[in-house]
């Protein structure tokens, strides 16, 4: 099956087969890795490795320190304001998207958000211009790609303050200044691996003060302390980023890179001269990582998803929220894959125009 979905997402086949082959033995020891001791060596040096592989991929300096935590990106919504979001300070949000929001409405729980631009009259359809960000403000949150719009930062702002962006779903998708964020957050099962995992990269400069008490497992600075094994991390989720990192590096991400401007090029030029795919999203915000349309006839919705599934396609419903349609291209897809989509797409479109 081709899978287009948004995330969890498809996996290159020699990260599958080695995870394969680690649920038995993992690294010649003997013993699993779902059986692996977390502060073993052997796992603590995949952690390392997958920390240095992580910087280096990134083009961030040892300045960086790389955290493997858990509850996903949307912890990350509360843990942020509640590591650096003073009492009676203010925080600067971009609103971009449903995630956005969600990042808007848990930072409220800890002090005044700043909502500083917002494409919603828009139907978020777009990136909103940057106004200057307020100088007095603890730090300056953005979602760099909406993966339910759609929609994408073209590059990382920059910043006075603490910039903190959520690229869950598009880190590493292309080349981008993110030494200008101090801290970035991802949930690994787009683009860097299986649910389970959230990977944080943060300047050591960063969580300096404590605002409040917090408990144990919501400290920055304990985890950091701790590296990343205050308690029992997600050692299999752990082990498959290492995996996507270790496939990242051997294809270059140079490679990489092109090949994603490449997919998303092909796809959108297909839906830009179509009469019945409309992309949905304004064209100097659209998003390399997750392509939007709907359909001129929205009766054939759901024609369309059962010709794709026939021809093998699956994951290409939009998110229940907005309807539609939606192609997820993240670094694992493989060029050849979009041309079998767009020669799905052509046929359906002959054949219902
Ligand atoms: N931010 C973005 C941009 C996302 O796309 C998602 C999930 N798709 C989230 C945050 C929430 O991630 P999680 O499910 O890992 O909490």
């Amino acid at each position: 099956m081709i899978n287009f979905n948004a995330g969890p997402a498809h996996l290159p086949s020699s990260v599958i087969e080695e995870a394969r082959e680690a649920l038995l033995d993992f690294r010649g020891t003997g013993i699993g890795i779902l059986e692996t001791p977390h502060r073993g060596n052997h796992f603590l040096e995949i952690m390392h490795e997958a920390s240095v592989w992580l910087r280096e991929l990134c083009g961030l300096s040892e300045k960086y320190r790389v955290l493997f935590l858990t509850g996903g990106a949307s912890t990350q919504f509360w843990q942020v304001p509640a590591n650096l979001l003073p009492e009676g300070g203010s925080a600067a949000y971009a609103d971009t998207g449903h995630w956005a929001a969600q990042a808007i409405r848990e930072a409220s729980l800890y002090g005044e958000v700043k909502v500083i631009c917002s494409s919603k009259n828009d139907n978020y359809t777009c990136i909103p211009a940057l106004p200057e960000v307020p100088a007095n403000a603890a730090y300056f949150h953005i979602t760099t790609n909406n993966t339910i719009y759609g929609t994408q930062w073209k590059e990382l702002p920059e910043s006075n303050i603490p910039l903190i962006a959520d690229m869950s779903s598009d880190i590493l998708s292309r080349p981008c200044a993110m030494n200008r964020a101090s801290l970035i957050y991802a949930g690994a099962q787009k683009n860097l691996g299986a649910a389970g995992v959230t990977i944080l990269i943060m300047h050591e400069d960063l969580p300096g003060i404590a605002p409040r008490k917090l408990p144990s497992m919501a400290d920055y600075r304990l985890q950091l302390a701790k590296e990343s094994v205050y308690n029992t991390p997600p050692v299999f989720a752990i082990y498959v980023s290492w995996l996507m990192l270790k496939w990242m590096r051997s294809r270059g991400m140079e490679n990489i890179w092109q090949e994603n401007k490449r997919k998303a090029d092909q796809l959108y030029r297909f839906l830009d001269q179509s009469k019945l795919f409309v992309p949905v999203v304004q064209k100097d915000s659209r998003s390399e990582m997750n392509v939007c349309f709907r359909l001129a006839k929205p009766d054939l919705d759901s024609a369309l998803a059962g010709f794709c599934a026939e021809q093998g396609i699956t994951g290409i419903k939009g998110h229940r929220s907005v309807g539609g349609f939606r192609i997820s291209l993240y670094n694992a897809i493989p060029e050849t894959q979009v041309h079998t989509l767009l020669e799905v797409l052509s046929h359906f479109e002959k054949n219902n125009i």
